[in-house]
């Protein structure tokens, strides 16, 4: 077996790929990036070598120095994680030049999926039934237009070279579709460099399910069965489970078949997932589903699947590349139970899910489930990096009992500094239909308004945080730090002001509540896996400090600023689209947060800006 394994990767995979390695004695080398020099992952390796600076370009992109690292330490495998050079082929063939195991699939077979359009044909050739569409090169807008027309409407074109939901646009009629084409192929070209586009007929009801397959290098194929991706904004995977609910048998042969032969048509070796598409609109029928991708690596979601299995991935992986056989062989491979994974992240669901970065100045996370996480308590989310905090996996022999058990053990978190999903996903874990069952990619849209209520803290909050105000004497003599100016005598001795109500002070502090004391001197009252955010009334703060969040619009974090989308003198509602800003790789809209007149936008699309730049300024007597 291998002796030393460099891990090209950082946070909750890396750390998860090190649990492996040293259970099977493999000696681990992490590397950092600037912004993770006091990092788990870097903490939790045998040894750790610094990369570059905190772009991803500079440091985790960069192969040279990934390569430079692994001869430094001796390695003689790289496992790459998942995104960044996991499925790069040139990174593979370098690794192979270079003499160290890429723990993944052979170049080729990385190159033969990288492209939706090649790999779709591939597998229609192979005989793996495609979603109906056009993959043409005649990418002229006549052509495309006509093809869109012969496929039926509604439709969906997507970028080639897309991946993460871009370039992806649906089109429900023949008016809408030069604007979405044209649209698509720019955000493909300035994403992927790349603007060339594949139709596809838009399936509805779509459920996701995708397949778990394992190769090795002795003709060996297998796959692990499903798991249900359905739960997703954005395109983008929220809450995913195996196996999927109300798969019939025959069409859980059928799919798993399917994709061990597309497995096949491309020479596999290692961990893949063939992703496809289901229609559900009269629940899953062997016939209804299609493939859409393959994803040449191990996926965020492989936890649900170990859980059913009980089969270590990562070292799969790792006894595949060392060159062993599959570790078992499809007929010893069954489903145990259900397992359902929760992706929590730093974002904010109230404000349009954009990402919230921060220290981490509470966090504890269930001990009696799986949990992979690549942050501990005190450390800082960044803008550089995907702002997942920790993946919480329950497993149960129930679909409704790990479901249960998944939301149970959100509930218990404890997350404070920054905002986060978690109430967000306790309730769609706990929703009618979720427990039914009935869930399709469009579930999240459908349900916003239930699983992201207003959050406003109760009394029970607010007399909590203000028994934690009148206990919580600063240590100094300084009268700047005494926090008595907060509590206001006379008429309402017995209250506690915050800008969000007043907490009563006397009587039991309601139990399982817990609070804190930010460092910026907020308070943070956490109950039942929910974090209120208090912010102690000073009569002493001027007026006009108290208008600041009113008056102004400022960006949340750094990225530049894509789109302006009002005007000075306009008038706003609550709520209503100011700018888009370019973050985190991802789109994120600032919205008004009152009804307002525009006085002045500060910055123009194209500008780059940092965090606390103003966008938009409101008229005074507006704010007021
Ligand atoms: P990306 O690589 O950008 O993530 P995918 O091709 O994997 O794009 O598709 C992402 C998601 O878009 C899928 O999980 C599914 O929810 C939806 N989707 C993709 N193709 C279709 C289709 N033909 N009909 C309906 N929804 C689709």
């Amino acid at each position: 077996m291998f002796r030393t394994l460099l891990i090209a990767n950082r946070g909750e995979i890396a750390c998860r790929v090190i649990r492996t390695a040293r259970k099977m004695g493999i000696a681990t080398v992490g590397v950092y990036s600037d912004a993770d020099s006091g990092a788990a992952h870097v903490a939790m390796a045998d040894k750790a070598v610094r990369l570059g600076p905190p772009p991803a370009r500079e440091s985790y992109l960069r192969a040279d120095l990934i390569l430079g690292a692994a001869k430094e330490t001796g390695a003689d495998a790289i496992h790459p994680g998942y995104g960044f050079l996991s499925e790069n082929a040139e990174f593979a063939e370098s690794c192979a030049a270079a003499g160290v195991v890429f723990v993944g699939p052979p170049p080729d077979a990385i190159r033969a999926m990288g492209l939706k359009d090649r790999a779709k044909a591939l597998m229609a050739k192979a005989g793996v039934a495609v979603v109906p569409g056009y993959l043409g090169d005649d990418q002229s807008l006549g052509t495309l237009t006509a093809e869109a027309e012969k496929i039926g409407y509604p439709v969906l074109i997507k970028a080639v070279a897309g991946g993460g939901g871009k370039g992806m646009r649906k089109v429900d009629g023949a008016q809408d579709f030069a604007a979405a084409l044209e649209s698509a192929q720019r955000e493909a070209k300035s994403s992927f460099g790349d603007d060339r586009v594949l139709i596809e007929k838009y399936v509805t009801r779509p459920r996701h399910i995708e397949v778990q397959v394992f190769a090795d290098n002795h003709g060996g194929a297998v796959h692990l069965f499903e798991r249900d991706c359905s739960l997703q904004r954005r395109h983008q995977k929220v809450i995913e489970e195996a196996p999927a609910p109300g798969m019939p048998p025959k069409m859980r042969a059928a799919m798993g078949e399917a994709a061990v032969k597309a497995a096949k048509a491309v020479g596999y070796s290692g961990a893949g997932t063939v992703e496809f598409i289901a229609d559900a609109s009269e629940g899953l029928k062997a016939d209804r589903f299609w493939f859409m991708e393959m994803n040449t690596r191990l996926q965020v979601e492989h936890p649900v699947t170990e859980a059913i299995t009980g089969f270590d991935l990562v070292e799969w992986q790792l006894r595949v590349a060392w060159g062993e056989e599959l570790p078992a062989k499809q007929k010893d491979i069954a489903i145990h139970g259900h397992a359902v994974e929760a992706r929590l992240y730093a974002e904010d669901p109230a404000n349009g899910f954009l990402p919230s970065i921060g220290t981490l100045e509470r966090l504890s996370l269930p001990d009696d489930l799986r949990v992979d996480s690549g942050v501990r308590e005190g450390d800082t989310v960044t803008p550089f990096y995907d702002p997942m905090i920790a993946k919480v996996i329950a497993h149960d022999a129930t679909r409704e009992g790990a479901a249960r058990k998944l939301a149970g053990a959100l509930a218990r978190a404890k997350i404070a500094g920054l905002r986060t999903n978690n109430a967000f996903l306790i309730r769609a874990l706990g929703s009618q239909d979720f427990l039914a069952g009935e869930i399709d990619t469009g579930f999240i849209d459908r349900h916003l308004k239930d699983l992201v209520p207003p959050h406003a803290p109760d009394d029970a909050i607010l007399s909590a945080a203000a028994r934690f105000v009148a206990d919580d004497r600063p240590q100094t003599d300084d009268p700047w730090d005494a926090r008595d100016g907060f509590r206001v005598n006379g008429a309402s001795a017995q209250t506690v002001r915050f800008t969000a109500g007043a907490g009563r002070l006397g009587g039991a502090v309601p139990p399982g509540i817990e609070v804190l004391r930010l460092r910026n001197g907020d308070i943070a009252a956490m109950r039942a896996g929910e974090t209120f955010v208090l912010h102690p009334y000073d009569p002493f703060e001027s007026a006009e400090g108290a208008g600041v969040a009113a008056d102004r619009i400022a960006t949340p974090m750094p990225g530049k600023i894509i789109q302006i989308l009002v005007k000075p003198g306009e008038r706003v509602k609550k709520g209503q689209p100011l700018a888009v800003l370019e973050a985190m790789k991802m789109e994120h809209t600032l919205s008004a947060p009152a009804d307002s007149t525009v006085e002045s936008v500060d910055v123009a699309a194209g500008d780059q800006v940092n965090d606390g730049t103003v966008v938009v300024r409101f008229a005074k007597e507006a704010a007021a």
